[in-house]
């Protein structure tokens, strides 16, 4: 038996015993995850293992390229658990996760043949706006490595921008109820950048230091203006 599979026999007998209170409180009283958060499948992006998480601190949703499809556009994994995350569990943090050396990012900042894979070559296609932006707005002649990563980092952008067009979530931020925050992953420096939502940088989470929000909590409904009330 392959040596990973095998290790599914310790959770009931040593995993289990040592976390069986939470587990049980877990169980009785139901889920109250702090956070949404969006990540790519990539197996070295574990977003519990980032943020120490314990069961039931985080509410997950993992595929190639941590892309959000925008509303309508597909119905599927992605949109529902949105949805339930916000409808029904109330979360107030979103985070839209990337990191290096993401395969998928690879392959639109190589613009890499995948006439054999037509299903990723469809997923991709909701980084296509973050694919353009990185070819017309970046200098042609940076490295591999910098396309790469800028790409990545865009495509955080695409993605955050992405899920305000889902109604549960643009109805939250307008209340104030929603926050969110675009972050990337370096796995070869081991850190995390966030991006502040102000300037449209990225820069290193730092104890002691401010988080860069992608988008802060703060209640913004158009009809409150004054231009709104003096009409009136
Ligand atoms: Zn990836």
């Amino acid at each position: 038996m392959n040596e990973l599979l095998g290790r599914v026999f310790s959770f009931e007998t040593k995993v289990f015993p040592n976390e069986s209170t939470l587990y049980n409180q877990l169980a009785s009283h139901g889920q109250s995850p702090k956070a949404l958060m969006i990540s790519c499948a990539d197996s070295r992006i574990v977003p519990e293992h980032i943020m120490q998480a314990q069961p039931g601190d985080l509410f997950v949703c993992r595929n190639a390229g941590n892309i959000v499809p925008p509303h309508d556009s597909q119905l599927g994994g992605v949109t529902a658990t949105v949805e339930y995350a916000v409808m029904v569990l109330g979360v107030r943090d979103i985070i839209v996760c990337g990191h290096s050396d993401c395969g998928a990012m690879k392959a639109l900042a190589t613009d890499a043949d995948l006439s054999t894979m037509p299903n990723v070559a469809a997923w991709l296609r909701h980084s296509h706006a973050a694919q353009k932006l990185c070819r017309e707005s970046y200098p042609a002649d940076l490295d591999a490595a910098d396309k790469l990563r800028n790409m990545a980092l865009e495509n955080v952008v695409v993605q955050l921008s992405h899920l305000r067009t889902h109604p549960s979530v643009a109805s939250g931020i307008a209340r104030g109820e929603i926050a969110l925050h675009g972050w990337y992953v370096d796995i070869h420096a081991g850190q995390v950048l966030g991006l502040d939502g102000e300037t449209g940088r990225f820069s290193v989470l730092r104890e002691g230091q401010p988080l860069p929000v992608a988008l802060p909590h703060g209640r913004r409904l158009a009809g409150e203006s004054p231009i709104a009330q003096a009409a009136e």
